[in-house]
């Protein structure tokens, strides 16, 4: 049982799935992700950073800075690109009729022996259903297959259902009232959306309470036997599988983590590129 880790997130429960030999690296060791050192991984960092920059921009609009003040805050070609898809995309004009938005709001729930974590990019609850936006910044448009079996959307969906009544004046949201929209902003009139069910959230969060008590158990933490997985992984010098790094879109999907912890918006000036 690993005793030092109290908490599980999308991303820590991908990592296991994927490689518990990365999962231990990462959550257990606390090891930080190496540097990187090749021109593409250094691109790759930089479009990382202004992912997360965009991020902020978003919430910062959703808070109700005026969107020509936040807009002279995307200073790069990748941030404008995005900045102009946002304002413009039509399926995220609904919001001001909408009686509720959370942007970057954390939930957690007990899940057998730790909490389960989750911070979403906004949550808008309308009248009779509740909307998980999340903002991506890949450079493919994943698959709606991918997305769908992923850890982020059954983690999203069902926490909301678990942990999500104070947002619904004290009642529990039912799976149905739920949707989740992956929303790419170099993709913008695709979005991916999923509609949950209750049958979908019994299953998940069943997985869920299972995946955990595997994690509790857990004595020792193997490597991958998809080696594949370990061309995008930013670990493989620990793990002599290899040096040159995969494809940074594909790494991308693969090796997202998402950040937990506040966000100090007093700095959003100072980030530089
Ligand atoms: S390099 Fe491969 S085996 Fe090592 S942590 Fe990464 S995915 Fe796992």
């Amino acid at each position: 049982m690993p005793e030092q880790l109290t908490t599980l997130s999308q991303s820590s429960l991908q990592d296991y799935q994927d490689c518990p030999r990365r999962f231990e690296l990462r959550y257990l060791q606390r090891l930080a992700y190496p540097a990187i050192e090749t021109e593409p991984a250094l691109e790759n960092e930089k479009h990382q950073k202004e992912g997360e920059y965009f991020h902020r921009l978003v919430q910062q609009h959703l808070i109700g800075i005026p969107a020509e003040q936040v807009g002279k805050l995307a200073n790069t070609e990748n941030l404008q690109r995005w900045w102009e898809n946002y304002i413009n995309a039509k399926d995220l004009t609904g919001f001001k009729n909408l009686s509720g938005l959370y942007p970057e709001i954390a939930l957690s729930a007990p899940l057998g022996k730790f909490r389960l974590v989750a911070k979403y990019d906004l949550i808008a609850v309308g009248k009779d259903q509740v909307t998980i936006f999340d903002w991506k910044t890949y450079r493919k448009r994943p698959k709606n297959e991918f997305l769908h079996i992923r850890w982020q959307t059954r983690v999203y969906q069902a926490l909301l259902v678990q942990a999500g009544a104070h947002l619904n004046h004290g009642k529990p949201f039912a799976p149905e009232q739920i949707e989740m929209i992956y929303w790419f902003a170099d993709f913008p009139a695709e979005p991916a959306r999923f509609i949950y069910k209750a049958d979908q959230y019994k299953r998940d969060w069943d997985a869920l309470i299972k995946f955990a008590d595997e994690i509790a158990s857990a004595s020792d933490f193997p490597k991958t036997d998809v080696v594949s997985k370990c061309s995008y992984c930013p670990y493989r010098s620990y793990c002599n599988r290899g040096i040159r790094a995969g494809d940074a879109a594909d790494a991308e999907l693969e090796t997202e983590a998402e950040e937990l912890f506040d966000i100090n918006f007093e700095q959003i000036g100072e980030i530089a590129f």
